[in-house]
Parts: structure tokens; C-alpha cells; sequence
């Protein structure tokens, strides 16, 4: 059996959903909505499924979706990106990652990777034999340091995989930042793997930035992206990758080989989905930050120190002002054991050198369900 797999522990989220279950708990774990998803998008599906295509779509993804990826992109971001070179439809971002961390990385590469982190990456890295060199984020502002990035380059670093906005740091990366990142691109001959699922998630106005856009990165970049996220129709599956056209023919390649295609149907109710006005994005994240906020002030007044959410469905507290003397791990386990809540010690994003103080909180529920969670919060601090 392959090492890499059969040594790793189930996943946290998977774990944390499994106790809420077990325990009927409410689970506050996993990021996913409680509620079905957008109604008009959910019947242009059943629509396909009865009345449309429902076999084998091309390889790269129907076009309408290629071509409405490129053109939401072009709208969203300026970025320009030709449908039928440059754009191509996954089974959801995790296949994209792992078709493009498998089609990039040879054996001995070195990936920069930064923690917290996405649980999928390292796995991948390491089944191409690439080697990942951990870069550590730290509460409360979770910034890239350029002086530890600089630090963690050798010779044999070809890649730099980056999550923005971060889950679960829940930040959106200014510009300045971004743009220290891409010098650092350039000047060592990187390539970019940016996942930016959240891309849509962002809140107060803030804006996402895409590498890809910085100059000098649009052809060492690789931008990932979700219809799950997009949409919050997270069971969905439909990812998205764009990249140059002589990376994403690479990229193609793996893919062929990992699911090879996406269901018709769902493709075309994305393509639809990203037409949609800019009106329909804006009150998506209004409404989320509604739930943010309703969540944020009421772990406040319970005496929860609230790292603030800019993006993203989740919302960190941090423990270490409170001097429980518990790991977010323990705490984890006692809040879902006792008190009927499950949710995500961010622990176990790091692969070393853990932050072991913060606690993830996911906010995409109705209110009646935050209320419930947080009347069952407030018994957690006074014993
Ligand atoms: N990357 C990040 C940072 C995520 O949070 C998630 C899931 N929410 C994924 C990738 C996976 O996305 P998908 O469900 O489209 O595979
Ligand atoms: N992205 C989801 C989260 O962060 C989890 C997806 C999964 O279970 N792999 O909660």
C-alpha cells in the first residue's frame, strides 16, 4: 500500500461532520450552507438532466461553460483568457489541484506551501515526488512573509502553491502583498498553483485580486476555481482551471486521467449561473455577511476573542487570551462531546510547527441555527 495514503487520518472535515452526526450535534465543522442553493440555477440543472445532453462531455468542459469562465473572468478581473486554450472543467477544485500539482511536479521539485493549509495539497505534492517546504502564517493578520518565503527557496523550488482568499484564515490578500509574492515568482522562476475558490466569498466591500492578474504572472500562474464556492451548491463539483495554454495542455493530460470529464448537466447550469448580474454576487455576500456578523458578535459577548472574517464561510476565534490551558483540538473535542457544536481546530491545517490556539466557525447557516449554536456556546466558558 502507498505510505503516503495509508498513513494519513481521515479528514478533519469528514471527522468533525461523522461526531456531528454521531452525537446530533449542530455542525458548525464543514464549510457548507444549509440551505439548497440558489432555486434558478438548481433548475436550469434539472432542466439539462431532462431535456439536455447527458453524455460524455468534452474532456476540457462544454464549451458555453468555457466560454462563460473566460467571459466572467474578463468582467470580474480584466483578465483575458482564451475559452478554448486556456480554460478547462474539472470534478471540483480538488481535482484541479490534483491533476495540476500531478501534471507540474517532478520527482525532487520543491513546492512552497503555505500554513495553514488546505489538507489536499501536501498529499498530492508528495504522490509526484515533489518535496513541500512549509511557510508559516500566523493569527491575528496571517500575512506572507517575505523574508521567510526568501528563506525557505533553494535551487530545486519550482512552485509555490497559495490560497487566497485562506481558508480557514478567513483573509483576503491586499495588493501589496500579492505583488511581493509575484516579484518573488519572477525573480526565481516560479509557477504559481493559486486556489481561489473563495474568490466570490470576499465581504465590506473588500476585492479579490487574482495572481494571475498581477503583471508578469499571467503565464506562470494556474487559477483554480469552484462553482461549489461561487454558487453555494458545494456538493456540486464543477471546478475550474485557467492557465497559458502550454501549461493547461499539461494539465489536460493529468486530467484525462483523474475523472476525465464533468457531468453535462451541471456544467450547463454553472455557464448560466455565471452570467448572472452583479447585483446577484454583491447580496450573496451582504447576506453572508449578515450570518458573519450575526455569529462574530454573539461569540463576542459570550467572551470568545473573534479574529475578524474578511471572506470565506468561516470565522476564527483565538483561545490563547482566554488561558484555557487546552489545545484547539481538545477544545474541539469538548465542544463537540459536551455542548452539542462541532467545529475545526485549525491545527490541522498546519503539517508543522502548529498554531494550536484557533478555533474555525462556519457561519453559512440559517440564523435559528447560529442562535441555537450560540446559546449552547455560552455555557462553554463558565464551565
Ligand atoms: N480548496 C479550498 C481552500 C477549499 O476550501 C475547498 C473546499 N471548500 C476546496 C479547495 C475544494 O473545492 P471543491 O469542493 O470544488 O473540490
Ligand atoms: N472546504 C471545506 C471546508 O473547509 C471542506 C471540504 C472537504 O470536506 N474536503 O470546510
Amino acid at each position: 500500500m502507498n505510505k503516503i495514503f495509508a498513513d494519513l487520518p481521515v479528514t478533519i472535515f469528514e471527522a468533525m461532520s461523522q461526531a456531528a452526526r454521531d452525537l446530533n450535534a449542530i455542525n458548525l465543522g464543514q464549510g457548507f450552507p444549509d440551505d439548497p442553493g440558489p432555486l434558478d440555477i438548481r433548475e436550469k440543472a434539472a432542466d439539462a438532466v431532462l431535456n439536455g445532453y447527458n453524455q460524455y462531455p468534452s474532456m476540457m468542459g462544454i464549451p458555453e461553460l468555457r466560454q462563460a469562465i473566460s467571459t466572467h473572468y474578463a468582467h470580474w478581473h480584466g483578465v483575458q483568457l482564451d475559452p478554448m486554450t486556456e480554460v478547462m472543467v474539472t470534478s471540483g477544485a480538488t481535482e484541479a489541484l490534483a491533476g495540476t500539482l500531478l501534471g507540474l511536479i517532478k520527482p525532487g521539485d520543491e513546492v512552497l506551501v503555505f500554513q495553514p493549509m488546505y489538507d489536499s495539497y501536501v498529499p498530492i505534492i508528495r504522490l509526484a515526488g515533489g518535496i513541500p517546504k512549509f511557510i508559516r502564517l500566523e493569527p491575528p493578520h496571517w500575512l506572507l512573509p517575505e523574508e521567510a518565503i526568501r528563506r525557505a527557496i533553494t535551487p530545486k523550488t519550482k512552485y509555490v502553491v497559495l490560497n487566497n482568499p485562506l481558508n480557514p484564515a478567513a483573509v483576503v490578500y491586499p495588493r501589496e502583498n500579492l505583488e511581493m509574492l509575484a516579484r518573488i515568482c519572477q525573480e526565481f522562476d516560479l509557477i504559481a498553483v493559486c486556489d481561489e475558490v473563495w474568490e466570490h466569498v470576499v465581504f465590506d466591500g473588500r476585492q479579490h485580486i487574482p495572481l494571475i492578474s498581477i503583471p508578469g504572472m499571467r503565464d506562470r500562474t494556474v487559477k483554480i476555481g469552484s462553482a461549489g464556492k461561487i454558487f453555494a451548491l458545494t456538493g456540486w463539483k464543477i471546478g475550474f482551471v485557467c492557465a497559458a495554454p502550454h501549461i493547461l495542455r499539461v494539465l489536460a493530460k493529468a486530467h484525462q486521467f483523474l475523472a476525465f470529464t464533468t457531468a453535462p448537466n451541471l456544467q450547463v447550469a454553472v455557464a448560466y449561473g455565471l452570467g448572472k448580474s452583479d447585483d446577484y454576487f454583491f447580496t450573496m455576500r451582504a447576506e453572508l455577511a449578515r450570518s458573519r456578523d450575526r455569529l462574530s458578535e454573539g461569540l463576542s459577548q459570550i467572551g470568545f476573542p473573534v479574529l475578524k472574517s474578511q471572506g470565506t464561510y468561516f470565522v476564527n476565534v483565538d483561545l490563547a487570551p482566554l488561558g484555557l490551558n487546552e489545545t484547539d483540538e481538545a477544545f474541539c473535542k469538548r465542544l463537540v462531546t459536551d455542548h452539542k457544536v462541532a467545529t475545526i481546530p485549525v491545527s490541522a491545517f498546519y503539517e508543522e510547527d502548529h498554531v494550536t490556539s484557533v478555533v474555525r466557525f462556519c457561519f453559512s447557516k440559517k440564523d435559528a441555527t447560529i442562535d441555537t449554536a450560540l446559546e449552547r456556546l455560552s455555557r462553554v466558558l463558565n464551565g
